[in-house]
């Protein structure tokens, strides 16, 4: 492990006067620790943030949902109103790592955790993400990479959150050392790589996330995860479909670079509350149509498929496995 200057922060003053001098922030730290230990994150300076107190917690207030930053994943999948309210979100938490994790894991820092891309993990592969001249899973071991995007990079994004987060549609607090806020929508908050190779989302590093929330709740929503091995482990793909205001949101995760919102199936979709079996079937097979698997993924397109036919099923209340 790099050796690297700790600060704690006692409140959300503090946090930013941090950010403000390029400390990283650290929440639970599963991931950044992770990052520092594999010398891929380069910061020299960590600053704890679990302490600051209103920076957690869970809210649900005029058919709006609140979630701060962080709260656990145990919590958010534990919470009543979330699993009565939320149910893909609830599902999302409840289904990524093992308890013990979840138990530290930060709502916030589950969004932003880097990708698993083993290439990007080692610091044997200087690849592209990493300031290098070439991806790597392009010619070589790509079977956990993306089937939909096209480059240059083609990570996964690792987050469960991140699609109930999208198809949810979610928006994030944030605010930066200046003391300047703004609000991000889901949509607009992961970034592909063609647009930012370097970073998964539009974070900017001296921005702390100070919220998340839901300003009109689902009707229907699940969250299914697809995944090698049932213990722990991220999903090789996953779904969270949501009826929004009326519409369907289908979001597919772990199969391309940021969440994946299947818009073919969405139009499909229009008009309808209840999806039965058939609808399901026809929404999975737009849902996964334009996919361009690597050289060793294509297996994973049919996962995709059915991990939206089973949402959209688990969602409307049908049999779904
Ligand atoms: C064995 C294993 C299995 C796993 N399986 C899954 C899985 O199935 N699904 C899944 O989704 N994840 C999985 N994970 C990943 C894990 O859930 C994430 O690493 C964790 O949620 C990150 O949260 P954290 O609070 O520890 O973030 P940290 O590691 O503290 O932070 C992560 C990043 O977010 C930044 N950050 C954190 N909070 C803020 C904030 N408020 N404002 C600005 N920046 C912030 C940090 O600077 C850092 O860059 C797994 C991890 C392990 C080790
Ligand atoms: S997929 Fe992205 S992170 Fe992985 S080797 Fe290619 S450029 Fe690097």
């Amino acid at each position: 492990m790099k050796a690297f200057d700790y600060a704690i922060a006692e409140n959300r003053a503090g946090a930013l006067a941090a950010l403000k001098r390029e400390y990283k922030p650290k929440a639970g730290g599963i991931d950044l620790l992770d990052m520092l230990k594999e010398r891929i994150e380069k910061s020299e300076k960590v600053v704890a943030i679990h302490q600051v107190k209103d920076l957690k917690g869970i809210s649900e207030e005029n058919g709006a949902l609140m979630i701060l930053p962080l709260t656990t994943l145990r919590e958010i999948g534990e919470s009543d109103v979330v699993k009565k309210k939320f149910a893909a979100l609830s599902d999302s938490c409840l289904e990524a790592a093992s308890p013990q994790i979840r138990e530290v894991a930060s709502a916030g820092g589950n969004l932003l955790q880097r990708p698993r891309c083993w290439y990007f993990r080692s610091q044997e592969f200087n690849c592209l993400k990493k300031g290098g001249g070439q991806c790597f899973a392009v010619d070589g071991e790509n079977r956990y990479h993306a089937i939909f995007g096209e480059g240059p990079c083609h990570i996964v994004h690792p987050s469960n959150l991140a699609p109930a987060f999208v198809a949810g549609r979610g928006e994030v607090k944030a605010v930066n050392a200046a003391g300047e806020e703004r609000v991000i929508k889901a949509d607009d908050f992961f970034v592909m790589p063609d647009r930012s190779l370097y970073a998964e989302n539009v974070l900017e590093d001296d921005e702390l996330l100070t919220a998340i929330s839901f300003p009109k709740l689902p009707e229907r929503s699940a969250f299914v995860a697809i995944k090698e091995k049932q213990g722990f482990d991220w999903p090789i793909a996953s779904c969270a479909a949501a009826l929004v205001d009326g519409k369907w949101n289908v979001v597919l995760g772990h199969v391309a670079p940021k969440p994946w919102r299947a818009a073919a199936a969405e139009e499909l979709l229009a008009g309808v509350k209840e999806v039965d079996n058939e609808l399901a079937t026809r929404a999975a097979e737009a849902a996964v149509k334009d996919a361009e698997p690597m050289s060793r993924n294509e297996w994973r397109v049919a996962l995709a498929k059915a991990s939206v036919r089973r949402a959209l099923l688990k969602a409307s209340g049908k049999e779904w496995i």
